[in-house]
């Protein structure tokens, strides 16, 4: 695969299996933008729920052939091609039909790289941009955008479980990576509805750096009002409101989109993505002798959860451990550390040992490029609804810590599953007890509804005041 060839459309999936995180928006808003800038941008709409389409404004009515036609019933995809208001800017629309598509797809003969053959007529000399707006989940769907992709960006939106599922996510792009489609690049991460009122934002950039470095895209998307807008007068943002920040954002993205080709290397190992991060202090015992996974603590090792709970059991699978430990000032690595697991030149020095970013022999760090985030400031066009994740229920530590100190206080949260009978708003009971969680505070629990399930996320506080 020889991305970038001159006339030949590069083609970037945007997927991330959490809903509501930016995918079609940034779809959209990047497909407009860089037809802006003035290149030919397709964006074929892989969700059922139709959101870019709409977005893209879109009529129900003039979605006469679709995505489900082009990739269930082998339609030409030229067929399904419609104009949008932008100029360049082209979409393949979806309907609630490509619902079914999931499910249709799993008896048809090579069902993940349907997507692929389908655009084969449009790659080359027609487009510069394919973007694939792919469906919240990691089905077949997902999994055919990412067959056909040579590159993918992930938004994360800068809220509390930003980092939930992400290591799911990036196992499967391993795995077509390795099975089926070998030229697929992670190109970037896209921090999305950047909320600068709120300490939490920062402290998800931050953290989401830490694991990914130089693959977070400079430029920070804010949650803003017109963003939010848009959508509903099925204008992407740069002509709903071509000056707003959010447009401006976009732009930006844009150009780094449209200048920073693919990474020449497979996508590092993320595998290994810890599903808790610990002050050094508190690595368990023996943890550094563990060996065949490069030294990395095993997950039965964490002193998080009972695997005899069945519940807490079906949480560790959703890596429900997400650490807030704020860093130290001047962190300095662990020598032992330091010494078994070398990090990739251009990674941020880490004074968090289960920060896991081995690299696998053949990959290489994803190129340098400036180290600092530029947030695009909401002033006229700026969120003014409080943020919709509350920041965790933490009480700040009782006495400043010292510089360079590392506070030991730390966020375990759990997810507790759906089966329960409280709804939003009401007092969660306790959580049980639980050996693992001794000396651990219960700070509470949130409701929390995904994919139309409920889920509960119990926060523990350990250390600290
Ligand atoms: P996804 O495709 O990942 O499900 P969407 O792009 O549809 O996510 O975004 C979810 C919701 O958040 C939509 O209502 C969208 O308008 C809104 N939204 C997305 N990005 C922003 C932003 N930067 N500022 C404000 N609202 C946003
Ligand atoms: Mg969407």
């Amino acid at each position: 695969m020889v991305p970038n060839v001159p006339g030949r459309a590069r083609v970037i999936a945007i997927a991330n299996q959490k809903g509501g995180v930016g995918k079609s928006t940034t779809a959209v808003s990047l497909g407009a933008a860089l037809a802006d800038i003035g290149y030919r941008v397709l964006v074929a709409d892989l969700d059922p729920q139709g959101n870019a389409s709409t977005g893209m404004g879109i009529r129900h009515d003039a979605r006469e052939v679709t995505v489900y036609d082009v990739v269930v019933s082998e339609a030409e995809i030229q067929d399904a091609i419609v104009h949008t208001p932008v100029e360049r800017l082209h979409a393949v629309p979806a309907t609630i039909d490509l619902a079914g598509a999931e499910i249709e797809l799993v008896s048809q003969f090579s069902r993940e790289s349907r997507l692929k053959k389908a655009i084969e007529p449009v790659l080359e000399g027609a487009y510069d941009f394919i973007l694939l707006d792919c469906p919240p989940s990691l089905g077949l769907l997902t999994i055919n955008a990412l067959t056909a992709a040579e590159e993918l960006i992930v938004p994360i939106q800068c809220e509390y479980y930003a980092l939930e599922g992400l290591g799911q996510l990036l196992r499967n792009v391993s795995l077509v990576q390795q099975n089926i489609n070998s030229g697929l690049r992670l190109s970037g991460i896209v921090m999305t509805m950047f909320d600068p009122r709120t300490k939490l934002s920062e402290q998800v950039v931050a953290e989401v750096k830490r694991h990914f470095g130089d693959l977070v895209y400079d430029v920070i998307i804010p949650r803003t009002v017109r963003l939010s807008e848009a959508p509903g007068f099925g204008q992407p943002i740069t002509i709903y409101d071509a000056k707003s920040k959010g447009a401006q954002a976009y732009r930006q993205l844009a150009q780094e989109v449209a200048l920073r080709p693919p990474p020449e290397a497979p996508m590092p190992q993320f595998d290994k993505m810890p599903i808790a991060v610990m002050p050094p202090m508190e690595r368990p015992e023996g943890a550094e002798g563990a060996s065949g996974n490069g030294g990395h603590p095993e997950p039965s090792e964490e002193p998080r959860a009972s695997r005899s709970d069945p519940m807490i059991e079906r949480a560790a699978e959703r890596e429900p451990v997400v650490d807030l430990t704020p860093e130290p000032a001047a962190p300095e690595p662990r020598p032992e550390t330091a010494a078994r697991q070398p990090e990739p030149e251009s990674q941020p020095a880490d004074p968090a040992p289960q920060v896991e970013m081995a690299a696998s022999p053949t990959s290489s760090p994803p190129p340098a490029r400036k180290a600092s985030g530029t947030a695009v400031d909401a002033d006229d066009d700026a969120w003014e609804e409080p943020a919709r994740q509350p920041e965790p229920r933490v009480k700040p530590p009782s006495r400043p810590a010292p510089p360079g100190e590392l506070p030991q206080r730390r966020v375990v949260v759990i997810d507790e599953n759906s089966d329960i009978d409280i709804e939003a708003g009401q007092e969660a009971p306790p959580a049980p007890a639980d050996e693992h969680r001794e000396g651990m505070a219960d700070i509470g629990a949130t409701l929390d509804e995904e994919l139309g399930r409920k889920r509960r996320w119990r926060m523990f506080r350990k250390g600290g005041d």
